[in-house]
């Protein structure tokens, strides 16, 4: 067993420090939904700007059909990202389950450095795994077939041969069809499934996870062999933003509540 999962308070640590890394994740930003995509840029002008890193942690954008879209929306939303490199922040960014796509293309026009996912990093002197979370969801068999398929080499280089205007209509398709088995499927099935999540931090030999996909924001600490560990999940930015800031006093996971009367990006 792996002992009891207690949902905390989202606040550990209430220092702020100077300087500090962010994670963000599933802003599922969409043209569609401009005030997500307005929070995001002022996040980036006014927070993350001053931070010591950014990790995007998957699902940055709702769909992602190849970086040779154009689309003026997603465009808006890579210069404001390549504007914080050029202010000397680094920035890191996962694939997601909506944005698997993101290729060499998306890394030049943004100036964002694509990672692994599962990755560890070292935050301050702890060491912390980093993951999407879509592949701790391992209840839900039919998505993680799908996630096989979608994820190999070969389906990936047919689908970018496609031309722009059909990959995009089958992307539409696909996330109405997600939409489908979201609201089929129950909630548990569709959370990260414990099992893995400890399989995963011992695999790596880390007590700290980070991941988002889930949508639900929390920090579940448990007991992995006789000692402390942690899973920390971010939030999505449906109706507000949501970040984990993590410096060298401690770590808190924070809503970014979002203003009455959004500009546009
Ligand atoms: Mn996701």
């Amino acid at each position: 067993m792996f002992g009891h999962c207690v949902q905390c308070s989202l606040t550990i640590r209430a220092e702020r420090s100077a300087l500090a890394t962010l994670f963000i994740s599933d802003l599922h930003l969409d043209a569609s939904e401009p005030a997500a995509g307005a929070q995001f840029v002022d996040f980036l002008a006014l927070r993350a700007s001053r931070a010591d890193a950014l990790y995007i942690l998957g699902d940055l954008f709702e769909t992602w059909v190849g970086d040779d879209d154009n689309e003026p929306y997603r465009d808006r939303i890579c210069v404001a990202l390549a504007s914080l490199g050029q202010r000397g922040v680094a920035c890191y960014v996962m694939h997601g389950n909506r944005d698997f796509l993101f290729q060499s293309g998306f890394a030049r026009r943004t100036g964002v450095r694509l990672i692994a996912d599962p990755i560890i990093v070292e935050l301050y002197g702890e060491p912390a795994l980093l993951t999407h979370g879509d592949a701790l969801c391992t209840a839900d068999r039919p998505y993680q077939l799908l996630r096989g398929v979608v994820r190999s080499p070969r389906w990936q280089q047919s689908f970018l041969r496609l031309p722009l205007p059909l990959r995009r209509s089958l992307a539409e398709q696909a996330r109405r069809g997600s939409q489908r088995h979201t609201q089929r499927t129950a909630g548990q099935i569709m959370d990260a499934d414990q099992a893995a999540v400890a399989a995963a931090l011992r695999a790596c030999g880390v007590r700290t996870l980070i991941h988002g996909h889930t949508h639900r924001p929390a920090v579940h600490e448990f007991e992995l062999d006789g000692r402390c560990a942690r899973r920390i999940v971010l939030g999505a930015w449906h109706d507000r933003g949501s970040a984990l800031e993590w410096g060298p006093q401690g770590f808190r996971l924070e809503e970014l509540p979002r203003s009455p009367a959004p500009h546009c990006a």
